[in-house]
Parts: structure tokens; sequence; C-alpha cells
């Protein structure tokens, strides 16, 4: 593991600056924010994330949950994942993001990871993770060994020739679907993204994976109401119940009127290269009646531009079934 210096600070404008001091002292030198540790430190000990400098950003005053005028929430980054999830108000109001989280890592992991890390974790690729193997995203230009190799577990949506890596993350596609804001503070000032304009697809640059500038810190996730009567689920497929990364998974908000469906948002984990938003299937249903082959219809409408590798053809009908079933859950009468 390379040595680093390590600072903590309780103050966000010094955490920002000790990042971007770090990025221009000398060149190649970069800097990482930590706050959980639990996938930044696993990847330092991997050398696949070697900082010179860490900042510890524990103390910084960005853990409240706090209902906004219209009904939404603003979530410090420093909101740890199980705290969310058991959150009165997310429970009641925003179900679908307290069971993304509850269905991610185990309750020990849960405890540490934060708001922020989570939308930052990395992905789980084989290669990406060992250090003996080429990575495009690791080592830019490298070559992709999972095209031809290990790529079961990897993503049929918005690949491209240079990376096919998934997003592993949960609450992002329960995010995704309820168009999260995300605040950032950097050494410009504030801004605040969309997260559907947040992350970047691979393209020929898979090292670059969001819009985030040195030095830029993530303060707040943002969430508007949700429409009145909106109902929500869900669903993630794995290899086994839990403790494991999604195959497929899908978060659906949607509202019912008279059999009728009058709104929709949907986002697909465990097949995107990021949390993907299923604007295809959103746009067969709406208006459509909730039906079953409705809904079939919308899965193959949010799947036909799926790209399988060699090993992962199954996730094309497993992401499917599981959009039908999480639009079934969402509109039964007892969700
Ligand atoms: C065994 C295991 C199983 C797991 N299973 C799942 C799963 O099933 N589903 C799932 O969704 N996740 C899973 N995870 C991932 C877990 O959810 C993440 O590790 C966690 O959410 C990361 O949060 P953290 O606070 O620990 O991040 P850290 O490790 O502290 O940081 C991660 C990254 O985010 C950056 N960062 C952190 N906070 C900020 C901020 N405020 N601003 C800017 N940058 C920041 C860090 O610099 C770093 O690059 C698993 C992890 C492990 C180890
Ligand atoms: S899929 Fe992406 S992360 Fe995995 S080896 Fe290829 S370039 Fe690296």
């Amino acid at each position: 593991m390379k040595l680093f210096a390590f600072t903590k600070t309780a103050e966000i404008s010094e955490a920002i600056k000790n990042a971007a001091d770090a990025e221009t002292a000398q060149q190649g030198a970069h800097s990482r924010f930590v706050a959980g540790g639990t996938t930044l430190l696993d990847l330092m000990k991997l050398n696949v994330e070697t900082p010179d400098k860490l900042i510890d950003i524990n103390r910084l005053d960005l853990s409240k949950i706090e209902t906004t005028r219209d009904g939404g929430l603003s979530i410090g980054a420093l909101v740890r994942n199980s705290d969310l999830a058991n959150h009165p108000y997310v429970k009641s109001h925003f179900s679908v993001l307290s069971e993304a989280l509850l269905a991610g890592a185990s309750a020990q992991l849960r405890n540490m990871a934060t708001t922020g890390g989570n939308l930052l974790q990395r992905t789980r690729c084989v290669y990406f993770r060992d250090t003996t193997f080429a990575c495009n995203k690791r080592e830019p230009g490298s070559g992709c060994p999972a095209i031809e190799g290990e790529n079961r577990t990897l993503a049929i949506l918005g690949t491209s020739d240079s990376c096919i890596a998934t997003n592993p993350s949960d609450m992002n596609v329960a995010l995704m679907a309820l168009d999260a804001t995300i605040k950032i503070s950097g050494m410009k000032g504030e801004r605040e993204v969309p997260i559907a304009e947040f992350y970047r697809l691979p393209g020929s640059t898979p090292h670059i994976e969001n819009v985030l500038q040195p030095g830029d810190l993530i303060t707040h996730v943002v969430l508007k109401a949700m429409p009145a009567g909106s109902k929500s689920a869900y669903l993630k497929l794995r290899d086994r119940a839990s403790y494991e990364f999604a195959l497929a998974s899908a978060a659906v908000v949607v509202q019912v009127n008279s059999g009728k469906i009058t709104g929709v948002q949907m986002a697909l984990g465990g097949v995107g290269t990021i949390p993907w938003r299923a604007a295809e299937a959103e746009k067969v249903l709406a208006g459509a009646s909730a039906t079953e082959d409705n809904f079939r219809k919308a899965a193959e409408a949010a799947l036909q531009a799926a790209k399988p590798q060699t090993q992962n053809k199954f996730k094309v009908e497993l992401s499917k079934r599981c959009i039908v079933h999480a639009l079934k859950t969402a509109t039964s009468p007892t969700a």
C-alpha cells in the first residue's frame, strides 16, 4: 500500500482547499475524501486507489436528514445508509429509497457507509480490482480483458468497446427513479447537478465516471416530494439472498388512476454502466392500462438496446422479469 498524507477537518471550505491543493501541488498527485471508508480503503489496500492525500470528512456538519418546504428531503452527504433507510420520513414517503438501501451490503457496512460514498462507489469488475490485469478504467488505454473474459455480472446497457463495467449501487437506482439532485461544493462555489447528468457513460474514457472536478465535495442529496398518490417498489435479483450485488434490479415510482398509469419513473440496476433510467419503458407506460401485458411491453422497450456479452445474455430476460415484478408489486392494491 502506498504511503499517503492524512488530514482531518471540521470545515467544508478547508476540506475542499486541502483536496484541491493536493491535486495541483505536484503533477500526478491526487487526493481523496474518506467518509465510511468501506470502498476506498479496500481499493487502497489493493493498490487500485493510490491517493497521495486522504482527507477525513467525518467531522463535517453533513449528517442531517431534513424535510424541505415542498415535502421533499435534504440528505447530508455523511448520513449513514442505515440511518437513511430507517428514518421514519424516508420509510413513509420514500420507501423505494429505504428498500434499496436495505437491499445493499450488510447491516455492519450500512452502519458505516455514507450517502456521498455510496454515490461514488466503484465497480466490482474483477479486473478493475486486480492490478495484475489490464483495465481501461484503472489505467486508460491498457485494454479491457472483461470483454472476452469474466463478464457474467457486468453491464448490458451503456457499454462501450472500452468498458462494460456495471455501476454496483442499489441506492443510486432509487435516487435515479426519484430524480434526485446532487449538491456539490468546490473551489468555484456551490452547484446542483440532477442525478441524470451526474454520471458519465464510459465511451472511450471509462476512468472519468462523473462530473466532479478536483476538490469537489458532495454536500447533500435533495429529493422532491413524490407526486400525490405515488406507489413504489424496489426489487433486487442476485445470486444469493443477502450480502450480494444485484444481477438486475428495478426501482419504480408510479401513479395509477382508474386503472390507467398517469405517471411513472423507473430506473434499473445491475445492468447498466451507470444507474439506468428506463426512459423507453416510461414512454410505453405513460397513459397505458396497468396490466401485466403492458408491463411486459415496457420491459421489452427498456432492454431493446441491450448489448449482452459472452456470459451475461441471461441478464436481458432477468431484467425484463425484474421490471414486470416491480411494476406488479408497486401497482398491486396492497402496495
Ligand atoms: C462486502 C461489500 C458488499 C457490498 N454490497 C453492496 C450492495 O449489495 N449494494 C450496494 O449498493 N453497495 C454495496 N457495497 C458498497 C457500499 O455500499 C459502499 O462501500 C459504501 O456505500 C461506500 O460509502 P463510504 O462512505 O464507505 O465511502 P468511502 O469508501 O469513504 O468513499 C467512497 C468514494 O467516495 C468518495 N467520497 C465519499 N464521500 C464523499 C463526498 N461527500 N464528496 C466527494 N467524494 C466523496 C471517496 O473519496 C471515495 O472515492 C458493498 C461493499 C462491500 C465492502
Ligand atoms: S469492464 Fe471496465 S472496469 Fe472491467 S476490465 Fe474492462 S475497462 Fe476495466
